[in-house]
């Protein structure tokens, strides 16, 4: 019954791709193809494409959310080069916050991950939180402990009710399946996303975390899609590279809205 309410979305997060001269177009284009009833769709462009993204969906189709892909934890002050979430506000609406290739890249540590999400919840952005192990930590049998670990520190210091009402999303993305054409199996997605409830009832969310969409997110195409959709506890994708070409997209939100449909979701 709670499972039936939560929300089926498709992220496509562009990453370092795409221009402010060509990204209106391209949006243009998937949000055409993606129409699919039930589906929440997110498109999430490089910071300086969030405008002519916005445009074009303003004009092409309003159902499409717009994101950034990171956010500063302070609201303004002396960060050179940094964009805070109040500035976010008006471009965006949704923000995808600790991305493992911030972790890796930027340093990001769990800690600062947790400040970005409270500077998101204060801009009224919705935060679709990364977390994710790594392959040695996978081997060792550590992904749980790993994934908890980063869920404790990120979400920790905030009210779980604030965090409900911001519309907190949890994208488990194991750093070994980003980019790399591997993907995990279905049923490993499944148990993460079982540790990621698990981990949000100790926090103390409501109902055990089940009104929380967990996304599944590593090297989705339209053909590996149905194996995570497929698994009750898997709510939707953070896609990538396959963000990039609206056939991919096309297929992998036509195929979540089979899913959402299965699970009564239509508009
Ligand atoms: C991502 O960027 O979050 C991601 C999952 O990338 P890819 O789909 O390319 O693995």
């Amino acid at each position: 019954m709670i499972r039936a309410m939560r929300d089926v979305i498709v992220a496509a997060n562009w990453k370092m791709h795409t221009t402010p001269v060509d990204a209106g177009e391209l949006a243009r284009v998937v949000a055409g193809r993606t129409r699919v009833p039930g589906v929440t769709r997110v498109i999430c462009p490089p910071f300086v494409c969030l405008a002519a993204v916005g445009a074009a969906l303003a004009e092409a189709d309003r159902e499409v959310g717009v994101g950034a892909q990171n956010v500063h934890h302070e609201m303004q002050g002396a960060y050179t080069g940094e964009v805070s979430a109040a500035m976010l506000v008006g471009l965006a609406s949704w923000v995808i916050i600790g991305h493992s290739e911030r972790r890796r890249d930027a340093g990001e540590t769990d800690d600062l991950i947790g400040r970005k999400l409270g500077r998101a919840i204060e801009a009224g952005l919705r935060p679709i939180l990364c977390v994710g192990e790594q392959l040695e930590e996978r081997e060792l049998g550590q992904a749980g402990t790993v994934v908890r670990r980063q869920l404790d520190s990120a979400l920790g210091a905030h009210d779980p009710a604030s965090l409900v009402a911001a519309g907190l999303v949890v994208a488990y993305e194991p750093v070994w399946a980003i980019g790399t054409g591997r993907t995990a199996s279905g049923a490993d997605a499944a148990a993460m996303a079982g540790i990621v409830r698990e981990t949000l009832g100790e926090i103390g969310f409501p109902d055990r975390g089940e009104m929380i969409p967990v996304l599944y997110g590593g090297s989705v195409t339209s053909s590996a899609i149905d194996e995570f959709m497929a698994e009750p506890s898997i709510d939707g994708a953070l896609v990538g590279g396959a963000s990039l070409k609206p056939d991919e997209m096309a297929g992998i939100v036509a195929r979540a809205g089979v899913t959402a449909a299965a699970r009564g979701r239509t508009g």
